[in-house]
This record gives structure tokens, C-alpha cells and sequence, in this order.
């Protein structure tokens, strides 16, 4: 029997580097598979179709809510995001570990369903510093700023509920850090 592979979620307000980490993650582990999630937000220049996410109309979004396609899913910042059920279950199922990178009302529901999940919280080391970095990242609205901010201030109340809480000062300490938790072989 092959064994299951890890379900690891790594979650954390916006701007926070999650992006970042994930892809040293997906550089240096090749036992590792990200879940590529489903939106219907409008995607971002240079952002790739079945790459970055798949970009779906709502109503696309809605009829696969209604055959239960997704593992988890939630509304942020007015766009719907979700993880795609069948194949993050399959991957598993063939003993690939998977690797979430989900806002905070999705992990609450990994947390219900997937019990044997790793939860990781990456926090900024402050608000000031996660504002400069959405900001440096110039890809918002002033008005989608706001509320990545307003979200932000909630979800960091949270990082409590974690199994684990790292704190994003410096990225290359950060990802060691989840490497370790993560308890990486290759
Ligand atoms: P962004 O619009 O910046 O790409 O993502 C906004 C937020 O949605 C981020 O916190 C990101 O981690 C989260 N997100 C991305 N995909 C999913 C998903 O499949 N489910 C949930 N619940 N959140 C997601």
C-alpha cells in the first residue's frame, strides 16, 4: 500500500510573502505539489492561465460549488477562491505531499475535514511592513490596498488557531523554518 502523501497549508494575510515561500518550497522539494486553485478575480498582468490559478467566471465558480468540486472555497476581497477537490485527493492518494496556499476561512474548513492536516500561520513581522509590501507590489487599487489591509488586521488574530506561526522578517529564515516543519526529505 503506498503511503498518503502530507497535506500542508500554508496560510497568512495578503502580501505576506506566502507566494514567495511556496515557490523556494516547489524549487527545492520535488515531492512537493502545489494545489493550483480556482478564482473568479480578473487575473493580474503576467498572472497564467492553469498556472497561477484558473480563472473562472462566478457562475462557472457556483456550479462547481454545487457539485461539491471543491475541497474548500471562500469569498475574499469580493472574488471567489477555492481549492479543486478531485486532484488535490488523488495526489494524496498517491503518496504526493500537497501544499495549500489559502486565506484564512479556507484552512478553517481544511482544518474540519482534514484533521491530519499541518496548519502554518506566516505572519508579518508588523502592519507596517506588510502595508509596504502590498504597496511594493503596485499590482492593487487603492480601494483593494484597503481591504487587504482590513482583512489582514482579522486574520492575524488567528495565527493562534496554527499548529505552527512563522514570522516573515527574513525570507530565507522563514522558509528554512517551514522547510523544517514541513519535515522535507528531498
Ligand atoms: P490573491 O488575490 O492575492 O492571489 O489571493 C488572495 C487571497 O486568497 C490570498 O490570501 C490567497 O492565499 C488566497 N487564496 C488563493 N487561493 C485560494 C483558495 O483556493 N482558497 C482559499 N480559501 N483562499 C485562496
Amino acid at each position: 500500500m503506498t503511503t498518503l502523501g502530507n497535506l500542508t497549508v500554508i496560510t497568512g494575510p495578503s502580501g505576506v510573502g506566502k507566494g514567495t515561500i511556496v515557490r523556494k518550497i516547489l524549487e527545492s522539494h520535488n515531492d512537493v505539489w502545489l494545489s493550483i486553485s480556482a478564482t473568479t478575480r480578473q487575473p493580474r498582468t503576467g498572472e497564467i492561465e492553469g498556472e497561477h490559478y484558473f480563472f473562472l467566471e462566478k457562475k462557472k465558480f457556483k456550479e462547481i460549488i454545487d457539485k461539491d468540486g471543491f475541497l474548500e472555497w471562500a469569498t475574499f476581497s469580493n472574488n471567489f477562491y477555492g481549492t479543486p477537490k478531485k486532484i488535490v485527493k488523488e495526489k494524496i492518494n498517491k503518496g504526493i505531499n500537497v501544499l495549500l496556499e489559502i486565506e484564512l476561512e479556507g484552512a478553517r474548513q481544511i482544518r474540519r475535514s482534514f484533521p491530519e492536516a499541518f496548519q502554518i500561520f506566516l505572519a508579518p513581522p508588523n502592519l507596517t511592513e506588510l502595508e509596504r509590501r502590498i504597496r511594493g507590489r503596485a499590482t492593487e487599487t487603492e480601494q483593494a490596498i484597503q481591504d487587504r489591509l482590513a482583512i489582514a488586521k482579522n486574520e492575524l488574530i488567528a495565527k493562534k488557531e496554527f499548529d505552527a506561526v512563522v514570522i516573515n522578517k527574513d525570507i530565507e529564515k522563514a522558509f528554512e523554518e517551514i522547510e523544517g516543519l514541513m519535515k522535507l526529505k528531498n
